[in-house]
């Protein structure tokens, strides 16, 4: 389900057909397995992954898929990697440690690590022929990097007949992310592509991580997701800033974790903290309440709280945890002041923030007339095209017919 204006986008059918005709060119057969996996994004629970909250994610119409076959060769060593759209490939096996191939193409670290992470005592890595290709935008926020390497897990089960633990296949993916790309991410990203189901988010509780399914009833709400095609962070050092920031306010207030944490608690403990501290606690606290009550409220159908809830996130991030920037507030104050008039029930950014997107429930009615005001506006003001597209919640990992 696609407006007119991501027509360019190919579907999930056109571009594992794509990367079948093109595997096929390549190394001269047919791929024996094909698989997909999703981009995710983020609808409410932002920065609070890291402090023990809740995030409410959906896995995404955009995939990355992978075709691969055996090689002619069956002593072959060495799997080959091709990425179609950045025309490069790496020979990987499984016992390759981290850094070990400084010549290989930057994405081959998501790749190898995946590899490695499958390897176990009874649990051979295959050795394969591998093409991909992609519709995240890389770089987007959207979680090109977990559709990756999900993408590699789900090729392995595939061709060894083996299914994963999906908790352990996610973990495996993570586990790749920290030790072969050097991100210490959360485990939403990897959750997201591999327990996706279409008309579900997922509440995921960062603490414990269990997941709670919730279902998005109405078949005529989608989610619009606008890429600011903007960066300011110019290094980590934002990010690593707001998590000590936290773990520092959270010693002051005197609690070992933040869902013990009241506004009273963090207002009774203002005098202890600083003002980022206070800030940040206060955006920390409020935020873990809006997910869980955002969850409840998209199960009920009850929309406009949900949207309510959403610029309240938005503004919570701008104004309290600071890591908004103009682009990102001229989106949503776009899309909030077109409202429910024009279809749209809540905005806000999405991610780490500093650019990158914003995520928009609107009635799927409205979207077209929507991404045309966002895009003409946000131009005019900024002089950057934002790229739009809707997607509703998506099937996680799976492997696709070959023929
Ligand atoms: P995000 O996950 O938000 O898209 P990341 O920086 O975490 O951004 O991951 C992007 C990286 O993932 C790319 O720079 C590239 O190394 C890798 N990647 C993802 N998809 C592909 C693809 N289709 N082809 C090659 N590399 C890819
Ligand atoms: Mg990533």
């Amino acid at each position: 389900t696609t407006t007119e204006n991501d027509t360019a986008t190919e579907t999930l059918s056109e571009l594992a057909a794509r990367v079948s005709e093109t595997h096929k060119k390549r190394y001269g057969r047919s791929p024996e397995f094909i698989v997909a996996a999703p981009g995710r994004v983020n609808l409410i629970g932002e920065h609070i992954d890291y402090n023990d909250g809740f995030v409410l994610p959906m896995a995404i119409e955009r995939y990355v898929v992978m075709a691969g076959s055996r090689p002619d060769d069956a002593d072959e060593a060495q799997s080959q990697y091709h990425s179609i759209s950045m025309d490069s490939s790496a020979l990987l096996t499984s016992t390759d440690s981290p850094g070990s191939n400084p010549s290989a193409p930057g994405w081959a670290c998501y790749v190898q690590g995946v590899l490695a992470g499958f390897q176990k005592p009874g649990r051979e890595t295959p050795v394969l022929n591998v093409s991909f290709d992609s519709t995240v935008p890389l770089g987007g926020g959207l979680s090109s990097s977990a559709a990756l390497e999900v993408a590699t897990a789900t090729l392995l089960e595939a061709a060894t007949s083996t299914t994963l633990d999906m908790r352990e296949k996610a973990l495996i993916c993570q586990k790749a992310e920290h030790d072969y790309a050097g991100v210490p991410c959360g485990i939403m990203d990897q959750f997201s592509s591999v327990f996706g189901k279409s008309g579900e988010l997922m509440l995921l509780d960062c603490r414990s991580q269990e997941i709670t399914a919730v279902p998005f009833g109405s078949d005529d709400i989608t989610l619009l997701i606008t890429n600011s095609n903007v960066k300011h962070e110019l290094n980590g050092g934002e990010y690593a800033e707001r998590r000590s920031q936290c773990d520092s306010a959270l010693k002051k207030i005197g609690k070992s974790t933040w869902r013990d944490i009241s506004i009273d608690d963090v207002e009774a403990a203002r005098d202890q903290l600083s003002e980022p501290e206070y800030k940040r606690a206060r955006h920390v606290v409020g935020e873990i309440e809006r997910t869980t009550q955002a969850a409840d409220a998209i199960s009920a159908g009850r929309w406009e709280e949900v949207g309510e809830l959403m610029y309240a996130s938005h503004d919570s991030l701008s104004d309290d945890f600071e890591v908004s920037c103009d682009e990102l507030d001229l989106l949503v104050d776009l899309a909030r002041g077109i409202n429910s008039e024009g279809g749209v029930i809540g905005s806000r950014m999405t991610g780490g923030g500093f650019g990158g997107c914003t995520v928009t429930l609107v009635k799927k009615d409205s979207a077209p007339a929507l991404i045309d005001a966002l895009i003409t506006r946000y131009k005019a003001e900024t002089g950057v095209e934002p790229s739009c597209f809707t997607s509703r919640p998506a099937l996680g990992a799976h492997i696709l017919p070959t023929s």
